[in-house]
């Protein structure tokens, strides 16, 4: 898997801001600090194309990068991701928390290319009850989640499974529906990708024009 390019294409609060739905689109959400932008950075080999920062709550729009990447056999993919704010972030008003909650749940509701949402635990916390809400919102919707359990290095080997066996309980899913990742051993990159483009139910864009052509914007 070689990504060929990734790159900023724009930031939105509300609809109008959103990039024309012309590419299969992935959403990153977690709760602030899960380590999302580490992730993303991991997942296209990019050292800083999301800022890894300690200040929990500093992304406050969707944040939306396109991704050109090739496959061992040749296929090539396009597609986006978006960055969702992180949520359970201590430090905002009432009425600030609310208004990002609108925003992210009307681009989870009614985004036309959004193929599926990656909802990032921490693989040694676990699931807390904000992870627990927000993943039964989305299979309500009904949206495809993608569970990753991230920081599985700050885990022993032995108590990884274990731990990602107790996270699938906490969310009523499979265990082996969950991926354990780290951005730091680069555990996890090959699964997360294979399901992603899974996802996108689309052949190879063969470095051509990208599928899709609606636009919800
Ligand atoms: P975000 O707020 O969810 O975007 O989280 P960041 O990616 O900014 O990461 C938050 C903190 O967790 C930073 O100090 C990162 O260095 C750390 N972190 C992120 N991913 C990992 C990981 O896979 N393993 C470990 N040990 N630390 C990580």
């Amino acid at each position: 898997m070689k990504i060929i390019s990734a790159d900023f294409k724009t930031t939105a609060t509300a609809p109008a801001g959103w990039p024309a739905a012309d590419l299969p689109e992935f959403a990153f959400a977690g709760r602030s600090n899960v380590g999302k932008s580490s992730m993303i950075n991991k997942l296209v080999a990019r050292k800083n194309l999301v800022r890894v920062s300690n200040q929990p709550g500093r992304t406050r729009t969707l944040n939306f990068f396109d991704i050109r990447l090739e496959e061992l056999s040749g296929a090539r993919h396009a597609l986006r991701f978006c960055d969702l704010p992180g949520y359970g972030f201590a430090r905002v008003s009432h009425s600030e928390r609310a208004s990002w909650r609108k925003m992210i749940e009307r681009y989870l509701i009614e985004r036309q290319s959004l193929r599926g949402v990656v909802c990032i635990v921490d693989a040694e916390v676990g699931a807390t009850s904000l992870d627990r809400e927000l993943m039964s919102w989305i299979r309500s919707i009904p949206r495809e989640a993608v569970v990753v359990a991230t920081k599985t290095d700050r885990l022993g080997k032995a108590r990884r499974k274990p731990h990602l066996t107790r996270i699938a309980k906490q969310l009523g899913t499979q265990a082996n529906a969950i991926t354990g990742f780290s951005a730091i051993e680069g555990l996890g990159v090959d699964e997360v990708w294979s399901r992603l483009l899974e996802l996108t139910g689309t052949t190879s864009t063969a470095g051509s024009t990208a599928p899709g052509s609606e636009n919800d914007s």
